[in-house]
């Protein structure tokens, strides 16, 4: 498959995706790269229905809604864009927060407070983090992913009268692995827990129609969390759960009360890659058929590619400096992909963080496994 997304980039970092063709866009002191650190699994940022779509929202609201969906932004269309989200995730309820970030720092503070127990994994993402200190909570760690290091927490606060939260992503961003779901769902039912559950990295790329591992439970599970600006190509997010918790969080998530709405564009944007994400089956499995290709020849060559089943791949280097001199290599050969450092992940745990994208293909992949066994 040619690449229809190589992106320009300069010695900084990442400045600009390549329009159309490639070619012409390349300039003095641009090269261009194979694209491997970005989240657009599926190339739905490029995708020209998501444009169109884009602007016709903006042709008919213009380019901002002015001001928050309580005062002023808020149309008919939105509602019917959130209607069809909570249709595909199986769940009662949508309700779009402007981004991810935005979302974990005002839900987070908007259902939990200092008197709440909160069970989370240690190494849930920085925007949980500030959640939890925006909520002055301290939390009951877990070791990550360990399911029965959870249940013994549990365990230990059974008799506790406060509410209980269990908080964690699907598919971790820095690791690639997977929440046991299946389990945690009945470790919630078990200990009546509330079970807060983000998305972002498997939205768009897994669960039946790329509707997220979620899915599968959809019932079961209090809080829903995704994002569009990774595989879904856009930017915003938005959380599923009962009706009722809509109307709570509509009341009292600042992050919703007190923000602007997303421009009409963008929802534009959304309404677009939710027509198409659904048929796009061939592309994740190719993306997922490749991710197990690279994993298993990196494990092969002896790399550390941590616990990950998905389509991003890590491969830990340990060491700082090792970590920068094989992506520097890479780079050569031309292959983007950033070194990721503490305090991102862990000491000594410092990796390359691949994400494997449909437009990628075994040569690319081949090609990169040459390169690093020289570092093996
Ligand atoms: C990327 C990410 C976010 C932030 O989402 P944005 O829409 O980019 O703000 C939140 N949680 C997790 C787990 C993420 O990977």
């Amino acid at each position: 498959m040619e690449s229809p997304y190589k992106t320009f980039l300069d010695e900084r970092g990442p400045l600009k995706r390549a329009l159309s063709p490639a070619s012409s866009r390349r300039g003095k002191g641009y090269s261009e790269f194979v694209n491997f650190s970005s989240n657009d699994a599926l190339g739905l940022s490029m995708h020209p229905h998501l444009m169109d779509k884009a602007v016709q929202w903006m042709k008919k609201y213009g380019m901002s809604f002015s001001s928050s969906r309580l005062v002023t932004g808020d149309v008919e269309d939105i509602h019917v864009l959130e209607a069809r989200l909570a249709a595909f995730k199986k769940s009662d309820a949508a309700l779009i927060l402007n981004s991810g970030f935005q979302a974990n720092v005002s839900l987070i503070p908007a259902l939990m407070d200092k008197n709440a127990l909160v069970f989370s994994d240690r190494l849930n993402h920085a925007s949980l983090q500030l959640g939890f200190q925006a909520a002055q909570i301290k939390q009951i760690r877990y070791r990550h992913l360990d399911l029965d290091h959870l249940a013994s927490k549990l365990e230990e606060y059974k008799n506790d009268k406060r509410p209980k939260f269990i908080v964690t992503e699907s598919v971790f961003s820095m690791d690639g692995d997977q929440v046991d779901l299946s389990r945690l769902v009945a470790l919630k039912k078990e200990f009546n827990a509330f079970l807060y559950l983000d998305e972002a990295h498997s939205f768009g790329v897994m669960g039946k129609g790329g509707a997220g591992l979620s899915i599968a439970y959809a019932k079961e599970i209090d809080l829903v969390l995704s994002t569009f600006g990774k595989a879904a190509g856009g930017f915003g997010a938005f959380v599923c759960c009962s009706s009722v918790l809509k109307e709570y969080l509509i009341n009292t998530c600042a992050g919703f009360i007190y923000a602007t709405a997303l421009p009409p564009q963008v929802f534009g944007v959304i309404e677009g890659a939710l027509d198409i994400l659904p048929n796009m089956d061939e592309q994740r499995l190719h993306v997922q058929s490749l991710a197990r290709y690279f994993r298993e020849e990196l494990k092969a060559k002896g790399f550390d590619v941590r616990a990950s089943t998905t389509h991003i791949v890590p491969v830990v280097l340990g060491d700082v400096e090792k970590t920068m001199q094989v992506s520097e290599a890479l780079k050569e050969s031309g292959v983007w992909v950033n070194a990721i450092r503490p305090p991102t992940v862990p000491k000594e745990s410092s990796r390359l963080r691949f994400s494997i994208m449909a437009s990628h293909d075994k040569k690319d992949i081949d090609h990169i496994l040459n390169v690093l066994e020289k570092f093996a």
